[in-house]
């Protein structure tokens, strides 16, 4: 009975009435193994009892009272934030895009204070940065754009892993003011950059004087075996956007800057009624808490490279295989054709992936997930790829 929805999904028929962990149930009591976990949402799992008993305490004391007073589980939360991923200052949204929203203005103020017009942002091909305006028009992707033109202005776009083709904005185009990308591609994917990627492109935003900003609302919250898959190459951004891992489900996103990024917005440049609430605060407190007293972050990287390792003895060889890539608990495999039917067809063997980009099968299971259960996802998966490209 979904006609009073807008018709902007087309859902698979199941829904799910509760979730234990790496599981989750539907009403007949299905039961079925979660290799997505609400697209990178639910690192810890569901109903993960130290986040339910932490939004359930906090509904009971208070749920909502606006950035007109003091929050101090906001406060909590930007401070424990801050530690983690060496920044300075955080704002809070309630989703990716907004939390991507915020960095584009920051970015556009930062040019404005130089004395730039007209600044432009650097965005990559085959990114995913979100569906508002301004984030669809960072995105690089035609089909997230096409029908909403006019696009903002004030993007310049480059090849995802192309310094030379940055080089070359960098030479013809003086307002350029910040780059934004993804250290991995999601939506895109699940490209990973050359080793050397990000140290170069920090290299470069120093040189010009740009803000480098990164969106990790996918990698981020310990999905590649850091807290941030930055971490990965050494470098830090001055600016980084979070969403999808930090509440485990509870909506909330978040902009952190450092250095002098930090101090960008004033009284008055930026807000959200509902961002950063106490609610939302205290879910993304118990996440943050949780991954570091288990040990997540590391397991995640451990279990990954594990994962990795079987997809490639299992299915390395296979024609019809075109890359096995991940890093930590986000891995692709992508095919040499279209393989969205793979989606439907793991669900009858009661096991919950997704197909991106078309071609790349994607596995972001949560980071609680045990040893049995990465070699059943391994096992499903590769008997599903294997049994679809021998159907030539
Ligand atoms: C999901 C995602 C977004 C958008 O987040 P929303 O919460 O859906 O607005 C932006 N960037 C990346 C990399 C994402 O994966």
């Amino acid at each position: 009975m979904a006609e009073h929805l807008m018709n902007t999904y087309q859902p698979l028929a199941i829904s799910f009435e509760h979730g234990e962990g790496a599981y989750l149930f539907d009403k007949d009591g299905n039961r079925y193994l979660d290799a997505l976990c609400g697209i990178a949402v639910c690192g810890l799992g569901h109903a993960h009892p130290a986040v339910s008993e932490a939004i359930c305490n906090q509904a009971r004391r208070l749920l909502h009272t606006s950035n007109l007073y003091q929050i101090g589980l906001q406060e909590e939360l930007a401070g424990e934030l801050c530690r983690v991923a060496e920044m300075d200052r955080v704002f809070f949204s309630n989703s990716g895009a907004e939390a991507n929203e915020a960095a584009l203005k920051m970015a556009r103020l930062y040019g404005h204070r130089k004395g730039i017009d007209t600044p432009q942002v650097i965005v990559m091909e085959g990114s995913f940065h979100g569906r508002t305006m301004a984030t669809l028009t960072a995105t690089g992707n035609r089909k997230i754009q096409a029908g909403f033109e006019p696009l903002v202005p004030g993007f310049l776009r480059s090849p995802y892993d192309d310094l030379d083709a940055i080089r070359t904005i960098a030479q013809n185009s003086p307002n350029s003011v910040a780059v934004l990308v993804e250290p991995i591609t999601g939506e895109g994917g699940i490209r990973i950059p050359d080793e050397n990627y990000l140290v170069e492109l920090r290299a470069l935003c120093d040189e010009h004087g740009w803000l480098m900003i990164l969106d990790e609302i996918q990698t981020g919250m310990g999905r590649t075996g850091r807290w941030f898959a930055h971490q990965h190459a050494g470098i830090k951004p001055d600016v980084m956007t979070l969403a999808k891992g930090l509440g485990n489900g509870v909506p909330i996103g978040a902009c952190l800057a450092r250095g002098a990024a930090a101090d960008i917005f004033k009284p008055g440049n930026h807000g959200s009624t509902f961002g950063g609430n106490p609610l939302s605060a205290s879910a993304a407190l118990a996440v943050l808490h949780t991954l570091e007293q288990d040990g997540l972050v590391e397991r995640a990287g451990q279990l990954g490279r594990h994962l990795l390792e079987l997809f490639k003895q299992r299915l390395g060889g296979l024609e019809g295989v075109v890359a096995i890539r991940g890093k930590g608990l986000m891995l692709g495999i992508e095919l040499d054709r279209a393989c969205g039917e793979l989606v439907q067809r793991a669900l009858q063997r009661k096991l919950l992936i997704n197909v991106t980009a078309d071609k790349v099968v994607r596995l972001l299971p949560p980071l609680i997930l045990s040893d049995e259960q990465a070699g059943q996802i391994v096992s499903t998966v590769s008997e599903l790829i294997e049994t679809f490209l021998g159907e030539g």
